[in-house]
C-alpha cells in the first residue's frame, strides 16, 4: 500500500491513513510506502534553489517552518508512549537537514547529488511519523529507507534507475523477513541508495514506483495507491469538471495515460507491476470503501468506447531543428538525438516535417536552453542545419484508448474537437501501440483542449 504527498498532508491524514493499514492488516502480510506530506518535497527543492542563490533570510524562514511542522505533527501523532522516541528521530533528521541546507548556502551549490540527499528528507521525516501513527493503531509497524529496504540504482541522480535483479533479490531477504516476524514494514518511497552508497531519487513521484517495484519483488497479490481522488479518471478533475472515474484499465492504456498524465502517476511505476501481471488499484484515502480503479493485464472491455481518457503534461517546449540543407541529407536525425542524448535530455516527442526541411522535439522546459546550447554546438555550421528555435509555453495532450486500434476517423475528430474551440495544434503524434494521439498546444489552451475533446466523446456519460 502506498500512501501519496495528498494522504499524509496534516495529522489528521496521517491518523486515517494508519487507520486504514490497521483495517485491512488482519489476514493480510502488508509493506506501507509512504510519501513526503503534502508538499514538502516542492518546499525542499525551493529551499534548495534559494540556499544555492545565497538567499540566506528566505532559506532559513523556509527551513525552520518546514522543521516546525514535522515536530508538531510527531509530538500529535506519537500519543504519551512512542512519542518521546518519534521526538528524538525527527530532531535528528531536521538537525541533519540544517546541516545539508546551510552547506548550501555557504557553498552556494547544489549538485545533482546534494539535491537528491536534500529531497530524501521529505520521505525520511513521514516515514518514522507515519510508521508512530500505525504503531499507535496496533500495527507493528518498522520503519525503513528505500535503500535499507534493498532499492539499489545506479547513480544518476535526480532520476535513478533501480538494479532490478538485485534490488529484488535484497528487497525480498529484508522484507520476507519482518514479514514473518509479523511486522509491518513502513519504506520511503521515492529514495533508494546508489551502488556507492548515496542518497538517490527515482523523480518525481517516485513514490509509486517504489510500490511498485517492491510489490514485483515479493510477488504480492496486489498493489494498492491510495490517494485524493476516487481512481483514475477520464481526465483531470481539476481541469474537467465532469471526468468519471474509470473502473477497469488495462496496464498498456494505463502506461498511456501514466506516461502523459505526468503527475498522476510516474511514468515507469507501472512497469515492475505489469511485467508480473500484478493487479494495481488506485484509490481515495478519503474514501476508503470506494471500489478505485483496477489496472490489470486484462484487455479492458470499452464497449465500442474508442477513446477512454484524456490527460495533459505540462511544463514541456519544443524545439525545432530546420535548414533546406537537412533535405535528403540522411543522419541529420541522427545527430540531433545523438546529441540531446548525451547532454542528458529526455526527449517527449518527435516530428518532422514530410519535405524533411524540419525536425521538432518535445522536452521538458527546464532542459530546452541546455538542449538549444547543444545543438547549436554539434550542428550548426556544417551546411545543413540552417536554425535552431524553440518555444518554451507548450503543453502535450494526449488522447488514450485501447479501442482506438484500428478505429478510423479519430484522428480526424480529435483536431476537429479541439479546432472547433479555436485552439491550435503545434505538433502531432501518434503512439506506435495506437492507444495514445498526442497534440501539443500552447501553454496556455492546453485546459481548453482537453475539455473539448472530452465532450467530443462524451467520456463524462456513463457508459450503458
Ligand atoms: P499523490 O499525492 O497521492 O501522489 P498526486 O498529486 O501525485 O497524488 O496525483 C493525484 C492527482 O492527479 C489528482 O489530485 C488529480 O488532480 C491529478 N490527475 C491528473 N490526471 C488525472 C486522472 N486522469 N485521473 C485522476 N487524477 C488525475
Ligand atoms: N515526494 C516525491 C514527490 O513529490 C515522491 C512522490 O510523492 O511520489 O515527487
Ligand atoms: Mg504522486
Amino acid at each position: 500500500m502506498k500512501f501519496g504527498g495528498s494522504s499524509l498532508a496534516s495529522t489528521s491524514r496521517v491518523k486515517n491513513g494508519a487507520r486504514i493499514v490497521h483495517s485491512f492488516s488482519s489476514g493480510n502480510k502488508l509493506v506501507v510506502v509512504a510519501s513526503a506530506m503534502g508538499e514538502v518535497t516542492d518546499q525542499l527543492f525551493e529551499i534548495g534553489e534559494l540556499a544555492q542563490k545565497g538567499e540566506a533570510r528566505m532559506t532559513r524562514r523556509l527551513l525552520s517552518s518546514l522543521q516546525r511542522f514535522h515536530r508538531a505533527v510527531a509530538v500529535s501523532v506519537g500519543g504519551r508512549k512512542s512519542g518521546r522516541d518519534l521526538a528524538t528521530t525527527i530532531d535528528q533528521l531536521n538537525l541533519e537537514l540544517e546541516k545539508t541546507v546551510e552547506g548550501i548556502l555557504h557553498l552556494r551549490e547544489l549538485t545533482s547529488r546534494t539535491r537528491d540527499y536534500l529531497l530524501s528528507f521529505g520521505e525520511r521525516l513521514a516515514t518514522p511519523i507515519f510508521a508512530s501513527a500505525m504503531r499507535a493503531e496496533g500495527v507493528r509497524a518498522r520503519a525503513l529507507t528505500g535503500g535499507e529496504a534493498g532499492i539499489t540504482t545506479d547513480g544518476n541522480y535526480g532520476e535513478a534507475r533501480p538494479l532490478v535483479e538485485v534490488s529484488y533479490h535484497q528487497l525480498r531477504r529484508r522484507l520476507d523477513s519482518l514479514l514473518a516476524k509479523k511486522e509491518t514494514p513502513a519504506v520511503t518511497g521515492f529514495i533508494a541508495t546508489s551502488v556507492d552508497g548515496n542518497v538517490t531519487t527515482l523523480g518525481r513521484g517516485g513514490s509509486d514506483y517504489t510500490a511498485s517495484l517492491i510489490g514485483a519483488a515479493l510477488d504480492a497479490d496486489e498493489i494498492w495507491i491510495w490517494t485524493d481522488v476516487n481512481g483514475l479518471m477520464t481526465a483531470d478533475p481539476r481541469i474537467v469538471k465532469d471526468a468519471r472515474i474509470l473502473s477497469t484499465v488495462s496496464f498498456g492504456e494505463a502506461l498511456e495515460l501514466s506516461y502523459f498524465g505526468a503527475k498522476m502517476m510516474h511514468p515507469r511505476a507501472l512497469q515492475p507491476a505489469s511485467q508480473r501481471r500484478i493487479p494495481v488499484r488506485i484509490r481515495n484515502s478519503q474514501k476508503p470503501n470506494g471500489e478505485g480503479t483496477l489496472i490489470s493485464a486484462k484487455e479492458s472491455d470499452n464497449r465500442g468506447r474508442v477513446v477512454k481518457a484524456v490527460s495533459i503534461i505540462r511544463d514541456v517546449g519544443i524545439v525545432t531543428v530546420g535548414g533546406a540543407g537537412m533535405i535528403g541529407a540522411p543522419g541529420v536525425a541522427a545527430k540531433v538525438f545523438q546529441t540531446l542524448g548525451s547532454n542528458n535530455v529526455n526527449v517527449i516527442m518527435i516530428s518532422q516535417g514530410s519535405s524533411e526541411a524540419t525536425i521538432s522535439c518535445v522536452l521538458a522546459r527546464k532542459d530546452v536552453d541546455r538542449a538549444v546550447r547543444a545543438l547549436q554546438l554539434a550542428l550548426l555550421g556544417q551546411g545543413q542545419v540552417e536554425r535552431i528555435v524553440h518555444e518554451k509555453d507548450a503543453c502535450i495532450v494526449a488522447v488514450v484508448g485501447s479501442g482506438m486500434k484500428g478505429t478510423p476517423g479519430v484522428a480526424a475528430r480529435v483536431f476537429s474537437a479541439v479546432a472547433r474551440r479555436k485552439v491550435n495544434v503545434r505538433m502531432v503524434a501518434q503512439g506506435s501501440s495506437e492507444y495514445n494521439i498526442s497534440l501539443v498546444v500552447s501553454e496556455e489552451s492546453g485546459p481548453e483542449a482537453v475539455r473539448s475533446i472530452h465532450d467530443e466523446f462524451r467520456l463524462a456519460e456513463k457508459l450503458a
